[in-house]
């Protein structure tokens, strides 16, 4: 009745599976990652490699106080305490030896300097070598070849099986899928000994699935995720009796550029430079609107607020930060310019206030103090005057989903009937809900993933193995 079996069954190849695999494969015989994209890493790998850490080496070096508590106090925040707090803390309490991990097993490089992101109260935010979760993500595949961990791309969870206990004893997969093809492909079933392990992902480019949780994220809204981020693995998960968490909180991304599709190379210019070390503008009014510096979900609200058309701005000494700028240039993403007057011209913002604007910011950063909107100004933050200027044009897309499936700190998936975790069935990453609340901080979500995917992955693997 099983085609084949291995110890410990992972659906999905991005930072939660891969996690997961390494350190399954570390505690026992077999393990195997289905993934049904026909290449690996999901949103993983085309993400921006951003990592936050409290407690980091890089903060030791650029002196800066951070603490697990302070972390999670931001996590609840930013999440309107919407947050599952036990797992939050979790998350922010190992998130510096996650790191560390990331450095000693996988060999990850980082760059030498920390970012500061919107709604976290210090820089803490690691950056990965390459700008991108590529540089965390080839690593974990590498080391999987090493383990001879195998990873079947094309092969779709359609089914997962429970045995008389109602516990998941193996999942029916289809071989040779051509995604989003359900008629594709080939049946087969794969007997788990010890355990199945979620992993698959959120849900942002389910348009339909999305606009039934949240009926204001019509279909035409943009999506930054890869092609494969839909819903039927939770519907699955669901099925099997786990308890949904908050599936209509669903983040939209404020940086993102209107002058690409997806995530491009634009929404790390604004997260990295823009909005940092620049000022975003109503272009309507020429003004400031808004603590460029808040979370996602302050910012987004903001804009969408009087349906406002919004731009950020940088100067040269800003855009130093900025580590995809010649893509953006080259794209026409950012636009530079000699002047603000250049710079107004073009995008048809009131020059007047907007030099008044620019004046006023200048002299909040002289006095140290934005006592306007209350951003938190970087320490090497310069008054925005020096020449070239650059701009771009935002608009908000849909990013992420901070609702899914529950589990506990065991990363065990709970059933809505008993509320008792379901026999051998584990999840972590994206699928998973409710630690992020409201509204996920950036450069969280890795984090969140490979703490829990090792969780995961390390539970899964001690389960007694079935005969
Ligand atoms: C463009 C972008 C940039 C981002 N940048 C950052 C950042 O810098 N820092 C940060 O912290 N967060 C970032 N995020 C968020 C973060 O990258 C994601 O939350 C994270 O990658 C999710 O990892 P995951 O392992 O849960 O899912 P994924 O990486 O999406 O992997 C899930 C995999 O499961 C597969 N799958 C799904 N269903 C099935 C099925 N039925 N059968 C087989 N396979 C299946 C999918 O195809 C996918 O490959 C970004 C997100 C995006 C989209």
């Amino acid at each position: 009745m099983w085609d084949e079996e291995y110890d410990v069954v992972i659906i999905g190849s991005g930072f939660a599976g891969l996690s997961a695999a390494i350190e399954a494969r570390r505690l026992c015989s077999s393990v195997v990652v289905l993934e049904k994209m026909a290449v690996p890493g999901g949103n993983s790998i085309i993400s921006g490699g951003l990592f936050a850490a409290a407690g980091s080496p890089l903060q030791a070096q650029e002196n800066i106080d951070d603490s697990p508590e302070l972390m999670l106090a931001d996590m609840l925040a930013a999440g309107h305490d919407f947050n599952h707090r036990d797992l939050a803390g979790i998350v922010a309490e190992k998130s510096a030896e996650t790191l560390q991990w990331t450095i000693d097993e996988l060999g990850v490089k980082y760059r030498p300097k920390l970012s500061h992101l919107g709604g976290h109260s210090v820089p803490r935010t690691y950056n990965t070598a390459n700008t991108s979760g590529s540089g965390i993500i080839r690593p974990m595949l590498v080391k999987c070849r090493e383990m001879d961990i195998p990873i079947r791309l094309k092969t779709f969870l359609s089914q997962l099986i429970t045995d008389e206990s109602g516990a998941i004893e193996g999942v029916a997969v289809i071989e040779d899928y051509i995604f989003p093809n359900r008629e594709s492909g080939i049946g087969k079933r794969i007997r788990a000994k010890r355990a199945v392990v979620m992993a698959a992902g959120g849900f942002s480019q389910d348009k339909k699935f999305r606009a039934i949780q949240n009926p204001m994220l019509t279909e035409d809204i943009e999506c930054t995720n890869h092609r494969g981020a839909t819903a039927e693995s939770l519907i699955i998960a669901l099925k099997a009796g786990a308890i949904p968490v908050q599936l209509s909180m669903i983040q939209l991304g404020p940086w993102a550029s209107r002058d690409e599709e997806g995530f491009g190379v634009g929404s790390m210019f604004s997260m990295l430079a823009g909005f940092p070390y620049g000022i975003l503008i109503d272009l309507r009014t020429g003004e400031r609107f808004v603590n460029e510096q808040a979370d996602r979900k302050l910012l987004v609200d903001a804009m969408l607020n009087f349906d406002r058309e919004s731009i950020a701005i940088v100067d040269e000494m800003g855009v130093r930060h900025a580590s995809t700028l010649e893509k953006c240039l080259k794209r026409g993403v950012v636009r530079k310019f000699d002047t603000i007057e250049e710079l107004a011209i073009a995008n048809q913002a009131p020059l007047i206030p907007l030099k008044a604007t620019i004046n006023a910011y200048n002299a909040l950063i002289e006095k140290g103090r934005d006592d306007q909107f209350g951003k938190p100004l970087p320490k090497d933050l310069l008054p925005l005057k020096h020449p070239p200027y650059y701009s771009i044009r935002l608009i908000s897309k849909v990013h992420y989903c901070m609702g899914g499936i529950q589990i506990n700190t065991r990363a065990q998936i709970i059933r809505i009937d008993t509320q008792q975790p379901i026999g051998r069935f584990y999840a972590a990453g994206e699928i998973v809900g409710g630690i992020h609340g409201a509204s996920r901080l950036g450069s969280n979500a890795i984090t969140d993933c490979i703490v829990f995917g090792r969780i995961a992955g390390g539970n899964a693997a001690n389960e007694p193995p079935r005969p």
